[in-house]
């Protein structure tokens, strides 16, 4: 008789300093896989720790482990899309390691996929929350962000989302240095369906999300989504030049009611250059603005399309 053969799925997890935790995340996935009718790959992406994590990793001795050591820590974002573009299945789910993201939600999350879904993009709900900072800055670069953008990210999805080939194959043509995965997931506009979850609390140690590598991720989202920064010099030039016009109306205001001696001399023309050139200067500079977003654009190589292959 023959067996149908298992669907492939890989398993991306980037973990960075994570020695405390490690193996007993590796059982805690295993413990859900080992069950499941699926070949699995874990793909565990050691994004430059300087713990015991390698050394960890490498002694639970499975199979299925494919360790990916990265030179040096290059963040979150870089181990994912090297755990990206070594990965082959038809089916690809990133989650994080240190146990934040309930392996149990797997089996829902591949079944998804088979059904048609590309994008299964898992979604915090807010009862647990990490630190009361942590929640404001994502809820306001959340609001931001799409205030400015046209690729809209949905609040709290981050990235624990399980991927069709066609999704991940469409990823891997964005090959961005400043690449944002969230922002890049819902950019191409594949079929997505958004599950809610609880997220646990760390099952060790302390978070590697620093407030500076949040600024940055945020600002690499904001730059790379938006031109609406460019146009903030732009903006300012205009309000300059209508100044100049609304100074020159009141100062012909003078002229025609034949009161120029209450001007006091010299402020008018002085105001009227000062304003001006002020404006003209933010303008050409927001000109120039505009040409360097739009190249920023053009280096970045996105594809201008991407077509459904079902
Ligand atoms: N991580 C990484 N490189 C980094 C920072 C974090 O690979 O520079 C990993 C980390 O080990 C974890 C995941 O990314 O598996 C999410 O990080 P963390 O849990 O510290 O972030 P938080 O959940 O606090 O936002
Ligand atoms: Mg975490």
């Amino acid at each position: 008789m023959n067996t149908i053969p298992k669907k492939n799925v890989d398993l991306i997890i980037p973990v960075y300093n994570e020695e405390e935790i490690i193996k007993h995340t590796h059982a805690r996935i295993c413990a859900v896989i080992d069950k499941l009718p699926y070949q699995f790959t874990l793909y565990y992406v050691n994004d430059g720790s300087n713990d015991r994590t390698s050394t960890l990793l490498n002694e639970l001795n499975d199979s299925r482990i494919n360790l990916i050591e990265l030179s040096r820590n290059f963040g979150h974002q870089a181990a994912l899309t090297a755990g990206i573009d070594a990965s082959k299945a038809e089916i690809i789910i990133s989650m994080d390691g240190d146990g934040q993201h309930p392996p149990e939600m797997l089996q829902e999350m591949i079944e998804l996929v088979i059904q048609g879904y590309d994008i299964v993009q898992t979604q915090r709900i807010d009862k647990y929350q990490p630190s009361s900072l942590k929640k404001k800055t994502s809820s306001l670069f959340y609001k931001l962000i799409n205030k400015m953008s046209n690729t809209k990210i949905v609040q709290g999805t981050a990235d624990f989302r399980a991927m069709s080939r066609q999704a991940v194959d469409a990823l891997k043509e964005m090959h961005e240095y400043h690449g944002v995965l969230r922002g890049m997931i819902a950019w191409t506009g594949f079929s997505t369906i958004i599950l809610p979850y609880q997220p646990d609390e760390r099952s060790g140690g302390v978070s590697k999300y620093s407030l500076r590598k949040m600024l940055s991720l945020a600002t690499d989202a904001i730059f790379s989504f938006s031109l609406v920064p460019l146009y903030i010099g732009l903006s300012f030039g205009g309000l300059l030049l209508f100044l100049a016009l609304a100074e020159l109306t009141y100062v012909l205001s003078f002229w025609i009611r034949g009161e120029t001696s209450t001007l006091a001399p010299g402020w008018s023309s002085l105001m009227f250059i000062i304003l001006i050139v002020a404006g003209l200067q933010m303008i050409l500079i927001g000109f120039i603005g505009v040409y360097i977003g739009y190249i920023f654009q053009e280096v970045k190589r996105r594809p201008v399309y991407l077509v459904k292959k079902d």
